[in-house]
Order: structure tokens, then C-alpha cells, then sequence
């Protein structure tokens, strides 16, 4: 998996740097907010659960059958919410420290964090309507990633 975002407004590809604290990434032609979505590892996890935004994060592993039918639903929710949601995949075989500490068991488990403390822990591959319902709330307040324009 690659940290590159399609724009969904101009379909310019962008690679995804870490923007400045406060903001979300935004596309280079247009500015337009980008699908946040990349994979985090041990080392890394504790900067991209930090954000501006709620992240929801995906801890998952390749040879995990219910792991692939979530990945199309997280990419959508990445593309529908850009610049409202961050999404972080965690490959727990690479990254058995994180899986750890959460308490990972089972996967799918999703654990959204918001201001980088988990608020949410959903295990289980969700239908894609649920998990929307279940985002609605945190997503609501968000917001923040306009002003910067
Ligand atoms: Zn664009």
C-alpha cells in the first residue's frame, strides 16, 4: 500500500505527506481536501493517531478473510469524509507492540481515536452503513481543514 490520494475532486494523484499540525492534506492542484488514508507501523503509530481529525484505525492482517471485504469500505468512508477523517491501517503480524497495548484479539477490530486517545472499538467486519451510522457523531464536529485554504 502506498501513501498516494487520488483527488476526488480533479483526479490528480498526490502523495501523502504529513501536514502541519491543525490541518488535513490537501490536494496540490486544486486544494481541495484529500482521501486520508496510509499504513501505520509500531514506530509511526503514536504521530498518525494524532491529528486534527478523528482517525479511525484498521488493524488487520493479509491472511484475514473479513480484513479484505472492510478494506473497500474503508477506502470509500476515506474518499466520502476527506478532510473530516483520517484512516489508519495497522498490520498486526508487522506490528504486534500497538496490537498489544489495544488489546487487539480478533480481527477485523476498527478503534477510532480522537485527539490520539481510542473513544471507539469495533470488532468485526461492519457492513458499511453501520459504520457510517456509528461515524456520524464524530464526524459531525468536524470541520477545521476549510479555514486553511
Ligand atoms: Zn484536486
Amino acid at each position: 500500500m502506498s501513501d498516494v490520494a487520488v483527488c476526488v475532486h480533479c483526479g490528480a494523484k498526490n502523495r501523502l505527506g504529513t501536514p502541519p499540525a491543525g490541518q488535513v492534506p490537501v490536494c496540490g492542484r486544486c486544494g481541495h481536501p484529500l482521501p486520508w488514508l496510509l499504513s501505520a507501523s509500531d514506530a509511526t503509530f503514536g504521530a498518525e493517531v494524532t491529528a486534527s481529525v478523528p482517525v479511525l484505525v484498521d488493524f488487520w492482517a493479509e491472511w484475514c478473510g473479513p480484513c479484505r471485504a472492510v478494506a473497500p469500505v474503508l477506502e470509500d468512508l476515506a474518499r466520502e469524509h476527506a478532510g473530516k477523517l483520517k484512516v489508519v491501517k495497522l498490520d498486526v503480524d508487522r506490528n504486534p507492540d500497538v496490537s498489544g497495548r489495544y488489546g487487539v484479539r480478533s480481527i477485523p477490530t476498527l478503534i477510532l481515536f480522537e485527539h490520539g486517545r481510542p473513544a471507539e472499538t469495533w470488532v468485526g467486519a461492519l457492513p458499511k452503513g453501520t459504520l457510517s451510522a456509528r461515524l456520524a457523531p464524530y464526524l459531525r464536529q468536524g470541520g477545521g481543514g476549510e479555514a486553511a485554504r
